[in-house]
């Protein structure tokens, strides 16, 4: 198996692209800690270990990885907000970049430390190809976090490449998750929303989250060991063209 003897702790484990992650991760050997806001959510997730976490907690964050000692770290809570420039609050803001970000910038912290100890490490954050990468409609803040997701990528790369510490980050298209039907249904045509997300996928279909997981098990195994520092892009042909 792929992950064989490696730790995996992964945020936002409950639903989507978070939750194919921790089962494809378990299923290739790893002990995945696996953390949701709702631990409802957890309830039936094939994980080493599962419990509630809020990701926005700092020190409970810090903790849990500090005692979980993960070999991968995935950085996974985000929350979409629809909206331009026009329509964003500063309350909405604030709360993309705590979540989309702020919650990545503390997980990675209490990790490093004992990542560079152990003399190796992969950190995988979760951003999005709505982003620095290409501009989708109604994305002002939410890209604007993920664009920031792919900095701080690059910036602990490149700071930690003589240690043996990865850190890439994954830039999905759209993939299906609970989230993305509820965005369909808030848009007050579900049907309609959903056939024009659809319509600018060259592929003709959004993606699933066991294709992002898939991506994720390659960047945490040691099959990827020459790369880092990278925004890997997973769209099904989207921002080609
Ligand atoms: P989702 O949005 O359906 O589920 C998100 C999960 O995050 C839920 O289980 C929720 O309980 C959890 N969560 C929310 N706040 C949290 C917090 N404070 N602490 C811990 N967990 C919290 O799942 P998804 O659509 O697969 O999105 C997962 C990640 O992938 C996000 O970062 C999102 O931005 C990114 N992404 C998604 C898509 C997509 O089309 N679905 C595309 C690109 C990027």
């Amino acid at each position: 198996m792929r992950l064989n003897g490696k730790r995996a702790f992964i945020t936002a484990a409950g639903q989507g692209i978070g939750r194919a992650v921790a089962e494809a991760m378990t299923a290739e050997g790893a002990h995945v800690v696996a953390t949701d806001l709702k631990g409802d959510l957890l309830s039936d997730i094939k994980a080493a270990e599962s419990f509630a976490l809020d990701a926005t907690d700092k020190d409970a964050l810090q903790k849990a990885i500090t005692v979980a000692k993960p070999d991968i770290l995935v950085n996974c809570a985000g929350f979409v907000h629809n909206g331009t420039i026009a329509d964003c609050t500063d309350e909405q803001w604030g709360f993309a970049f705590d979540l989309n970000c702020r919650t990545q910038f503390h997980g990675m912290q209490a990790a490093l430390p004992g990542m560079v100890e152990r003399g190796g490490g992969s950190i995988i954050n979760v951003s999005s190809v709505a982003s620095s990468i290409i501009a989708a409609p109604n994305r002002f803040v939410y890209a604007a976090t993920k664009a920031a997701v792919i900095a701080m990528t690059k910036s602990v790369a490149l700071d930690y490449v003589t240690t043996g510490v990865r850190c890439n980050c994954i830039c999905p298209g759209t993939v299906d998750s609970p989230s993305l039907h509820q965005r369909w249904e808030d848009s007050g045509d579900y049907e309609a929303a959903k056939k024009q997300f659809i319509a600018r996928q060259p592929m003709g279909r959004v993606g699933t989250p066991e294709e992002i997981a898939k991506l994720a098990i390659y960047l945490g195994s040691d099959e990827s060991a020459f790369t880092t520092g990278h925004a890997h892009v997973i769209d099904g042909g989207w921002s080609v063209g």
